[in-house]
């Protein structure tokens, strides 16, 4: 059978991610693990599906779980899913596993969603996210928005808002759902159909809907804010206070409701002011305080984000910051020699290598010509040159690629003399 032909293509929704750009992918993903670190963060791993169920626990009203799931089932007839957010997963694993409270982790994880792909829309996205279980603090909201917060900055993001709400709980939501749902009963008749048929099961979304008509209906809606019973009211000003001890700027949203059902208290977005609005969401969470007893778990309060890895890096490329890396090496070994000096190429190359260094070569007998223009390509800062006639000196030739000074070196000496003149001008790992 002829395959098709765009068998041998990324599959609709999905990207390849090649150097340079993936250096970028590189920093970005540097710079949040050792913020999370630095925060008493431990990196948590999850399979990329899970049994359906998982999901399931998000609220069957949610489109992510509704209707942009990728299910399978296994070979044994199990219903899997792959994941298509990351919370649930991050949940999951806190239950089976009972680790001490409070349970702080981060990831890094692609997700899973049967879009129609459109620019900053994808099947496959990537997230980094963070999720502590296991206390209800409203000091913790505050250190887990501003980790976050943090993130954007320390990447040189700017021009973003965040966004805060509190959903209530169990308490005060009901009374509040029910307020809701008479207003918007009472206006059915000017709401988009996708509003109509949510707003009885599911009467929140229809705050987030973005349809002209229906933004002017929720405009005048009644708010969550003035139904929060006293402890919900109590948790969210003391989040914008804590905030605001810190210097994290914030806005309330009074309708901000997020797309999974299991949201409690605190929920937060932010945006980007250098996007459309249609692709200016670079992340957000929230508070789910049920989320784990629903899984079987004990009572266990959590709070987390999720950031969209690939929405991010637009954000970077509207604001002009985190450039995708210049090639750089710190030496690179060109052989006009021949096999002759094959092992010695070879040992000098390891030992730059093992000593600290970025060191890279030709391979294939090269022309000279060819090595040194692979060198240029690498961005090598020197040029370590295994000559005839420095040979019969004991010697190498060493250029220095920024100047263009070439001088003699001798052999035993070569390592020490990189290691002593790159430590003036190092740039660390600037690959
Ligand atoms: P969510 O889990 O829906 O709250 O999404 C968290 C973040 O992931 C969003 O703010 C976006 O930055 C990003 N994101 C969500 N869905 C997609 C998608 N289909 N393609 C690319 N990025 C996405």
């Amino acid at each position: 059978m002829q395959p098709a032909p765009d068998a041998f293509r990324t599959p609709k929704g999905t990207n390849d991610v090649l150097p340079p750009e993936s250096g970028r992918w590189a920093a970005l993903i540097a710079a949040f693990a050792s913020r999370a670190g630095r925060f008493g963060y431990g990196l948590v791993m999850t399979p990329a599906y899970e049994h359906i169920e998982v999901f399931h626990r998000l609220g069957e009203g949610t489109d992510v779980v509704r209707k942009e799931m990728f299910e399978f089932e296994d070979k044994g007839g199990r219903k899997l899913a792959l994941r298509p957010e990351g919370t649930a997963p991050v949940v999951r694993a806190y239950v089976q596993h009972r680790p001490t409270a409070p349970w702080k982790v981060w990831y890094l994880s692609p997700h899973f969603r049967h879009e129609n792909p459109q620019a900053g829309r994808y099947r496959q996205h990537h997230q980094l996210g963070a999720e502590v279980l296991g206390v209800d603090d409203p000091a913790l909201d505050v250190e887990v928005i501003s980790l976050a917060h943090g993130f954007f900055r320390s990447i040189g993001l700017s021009r973003f808002r965040l966004a805060i709400n509190s959903l209530g709980d169990a308490q005060c939501r009901p009374g509040y759902l029910d307020a809701l749902r008479s207003y918007l009963r009472a206006h059915a008749g000017e709401l988009c159909e996708d509003s109509r048929s949510r707003l009885e099961a599911n009467p929140l979304r229809v705050l987030d809907c973005k349809v002209p008509g229906c933004v002017e209906v929720t405009e005048r809606a009644p708010q969550l804010l003035e139904h929060l019973c006293a402890d919900c009211k109590s948790h969210f000003e003391a989040v914008q206070a804590g905030l605001d001890a810190i210097g994290v700027e914030h806005e309330i949203a009074p309708r901000l409701v997020r797309g999974l059902d299991y949201y409690t208290r605190t929920t937060f977005e932010f945006a980007s002011e250098a996007l459309e609005s249609a692709q200016n969401a670079l992340g957000g969470g929230g508070r789910y305080d049920k989320l784990a007893e629903d899984m079987g778990g004990p009572p266990s309060p959590g709070i987390g984000f999720g950031i969209g890895i690939e929405r991010v890096l637009i954000a970077c490329d509207a604001e002009n910051v985190l450039p995708t890396p210049v090639p750089y090496v710190d030496a690179y070994v060109v052989d006009a020699v021949g096999p002759e000096v094959g092992a010695e190429v070879a040992a000098l190359l390891a030992e730059l290598r093992e000593t600290g260094l970025s060191a890279d070569r030709a391979y294939g007998g090269r022309s000279l010509r060819a090595q040194t223009k692979s060198a240029d390509r690498a961005g090598a800062r020197y040029v370590v040159l295994f000559g005839r006639a420095e040979m019969e000196k004991g010697a190498v030739a060493v250029r220095d690629m920024e100047s263009g000074e070439q001088v003699e070196v001798p052999r035993s000496r070569v390592m020490a003399w990189l290691h002593e003149h790159l430590g003036k001008t190092h740039r660390d790992g600037a690959r």
